[in-house]
C-alpha cells in the first residue's frame, strides 16, 4: 500500500516527503499522537519506501512523462538543502548505494525503467515519492517477510532465548528486548542490502534502562539504519531518548471520515457509525475496534440505565457494572498480553462512562439548537433535552470525566459507578 495513500495526516505527509525528495530522511523519528490515527501505518509504508528496490516519484507510474507533469514540486525547497540540512548523517541510502532521488535525471531513469506495475499494485500518488508494490522488497514486505524490517514490541520478550525474559511479565518494553531485538541485528549489514528499518511500538513503554542503552544508536546509528519510534504520550520518555529522534505529530481524524470507513469497513448503519465515531474521539483505529465490539449495539442498554438512574440511581450502577464485566471478556481477548485482566476490566468501565458522555453531550447540543452527532433523534436525547438544563447536564458530565479519571486509580468500581448514576439522577429532573 502506498505511502501517499495514509489520510488525513497532512502535516506529516509533507514533513515525510520533504525529507524524502532531499534525501536526508533523519534516521530516528518520534512520531506522537493519539492511538488509531495512522502513526503505525505510515511508519510502515515508509518502511516500505525506504526497503524498496523501486522506490521513488510516482515509482508505480512507470513513465518518465507523467513525473514531469507531476504537479507536487512546488512543497520542495528550491535550494536542495531540505528540510534537515544541518543534519549532519549520511544521505538517505548511504554513500555506496545509488540514490534514486539524486538528481532530475536518476528520477526519470528510474521511472522510466521501472517494470509495469500489475494492476492490482493500487495507486500511487503522482509526484510523490513512495515505493514501487511490485519488486522483490516489496513483495516480501506485503507478505510480512522482508528480513530488513523489524516490528519492536514488548511482547517480544515472550520470543526471547533467555527463559528468565521470557517468565517475566512484560509491562514495559525491557532492555532485553531492546538489546536482543534492536542492537544486535542494527549492528548487521542489511540481508538484501538496502536499508534496515525499526518501527519501535509503545515506545512510551521503553523503560528507562532500555533508553539509555539505545542512547548512542538513536544518536548515530549504523549506516542505512532508520528507527521510527511511535508513542500516544511521549511526555513519560526521556528527554534525551526525544531530543535525539526528529518528533512528527499526528492528529485525531476528521469524524466524517471515521463515519465513511465505519460505514465502508463494517457496513453499518449511518446512526450506529456516528455514534462510535463520537466516542472514538477522532481514532479510526478505536473507532473500528468499538464496532467489532459491538457497542453500538449496547445504546439502549446504557440508555436504560441512564434512564433508570433517575429514580434508582443505585438500581442503575448495577447495570452498568453488569455490562462492564460482559464487554471486559471480549476486550481481555483482544490483548494477547500479561496485563489483560486490569486492561480489559479498566476499559471496559471507561468505555461505558464514555458512552453516558456521549448520550449526555448529544442532550446538550439538542438543548442548544445545534443537531445532536452521535445519536440523533434518538428518544431519551429528546427526553433528556426537555427534562434537564445544560448547566446540570454540564454537571452530569464532569461528575463522569471525574469518574473516568479514577477508574484503574485503585478506586473500587462499585463506588465510581454508584457515584456516576447518583450524578446522572441529580442532573436529569423526575420524572422523564
Ligand atoms: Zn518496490
Amino acid at each position: 500500500m502506498p505511502l501517499s495513500d495514509v489520510l488525513h495526516q497532512d502535516a506529516a505527509q509533507v514533513h515525510l516527503q520533504r525529507a524524502l525528495r532531499a534525501g536526508r530522511l533523519p534516521h530516528a523519528y518520534l512520531f506522537t499522537g493519539p492511538a488509531g490515527v495512522g502513526k503505525e501505518m505510515l511508519a510502515t509504508r515508509l518502511a516500505q519506501v525506504l526497503l524498496c528496490g523501486n522506490a521513488g516519484v510516482g515509482a508505480s507510474a512507470s513513465s518518465a512523462a507523467a513525473h514531469a507533469a507531476a504537479p507536487a514540486d512546488a512543497d520542495v525547497p528550491s535550494s536542495g538543502g531540505g528540510l534537515f540540512a544541518d543534519d549532519a548523517g549520511p544521505s538517505l541510502f548511504g554513500e555506496d548505494t545509488p540514490s534514486l532521488f539524486g538528481s532530475e535525471t536518476e528520477d526519470a531513469a528510474a521511472a522510466a525503467t521501472a517494470k509495469p506495475a500489475p494492476a492490482d499494485a493500487g495507486p500511487v500518488c503522482p509526484g510523490k515519492i513512495d515505493a514501487c508494490g511490485h519488486c522483490i522488497d516489496c513483495t516480501l514486505f506485503a507478505a510480512g517477510n522482508h528480513p530488513d524490517y523489524h516490528r519492536i514490541h514488548r511482547m517480544l520478550a515472550k520470543a526471547h532465548p533467555d527463559s528468565t525474559v521470557r517468565g517475566r511479565k512484560a509491562t514495559t518494553l525491557s532492555v532485553d528486548v531492546i538489546r536482543h531485538f534492536l542492537l544486535a541485528p542494527i549492528g548487521v549489514r542489511p540481508s538484501r542490502g538496502r536499508a534496515k528499518v525499526f518501527v519501535i511500538v509503545e515506545a512510551e513503554r521503553l523503560s528507562d534502562e532500555a533508553q539509555n542503552a539505545m542512547l548512542k544508536t538513536l544518536e548515530e546509528p549504523p549506516p542505512r539504519s532508520y528507527l521510527i519510534l511511535l508513542a500516544g504520550s511521549p511526555d513519560s520518555m526521556l528527554a534525551t531518548t526525544r531530543s535525539r529522534c526528529q518528533q512528527v505529530s499526528f492528529g485525531t481524524l476528521p469524524r466524517e471520515f471515521i463515519v465513511e470507513r465505519l460505514q465502508t469497513d463494517r457496513s453499518l448503519p449511518a446512526e450506529s457509525a456516528a455514534f462510535l465515531a463520537e466516542i472514538s474521539q477522532g481514532s479510526v483505529g478505536m473507532a473500528l475496534k468499538y464496532a467489532e465490539l459491538g457497542l453500538h449495539e449496547n445504546v439502549a442498554l446504557v440508555a436504560g440505565a441512564i434512564g433508570r438512574a433517575v429514580t434508582d440511581p443505585l438500581g442503575a450502577s448495577k447495570l452498568l457494572q453488569d455490562f462492564a464485566k460482559e464487554l471486559a471478556a471480549p476486550l481481555k481477548q483482544n490483548q494477547d498480553d500479561d496485563e489483560a485482566d486490569t486492561n480489559a476490566s479498566r476499559d471496559a468501565q471507561v468505555l461505558i462512562l464514555a458512552m453516558i458522555s456521549t448520550i449526555l453531550r448529544d442532550a446538550q447540543r439538542r438543548l442548544v439548537g445545534a443537531a445532536p452527532l452521535a445519536l440523533g433523534d434518538h428518544a431519551l436525547v429528546a427526553r433528556l433535552a426537555a427534562s434537564a438544563d445544560t448547566s446540570s447536564l454540564r454537571g452530569a458530565i464532569r461528575a463522569l470525566s471525574r469518574a473516568e479519571y479514577q477508574v484503574g486509580r485503585s478506586v473500587n468500581t462499585g463506588l465510581i459507578f454508584d457515584a456516576a448514576a447518583i450524578a446522572l439522577s441529580r442532573a436529569v429532573p423526575a420524572p422523564m
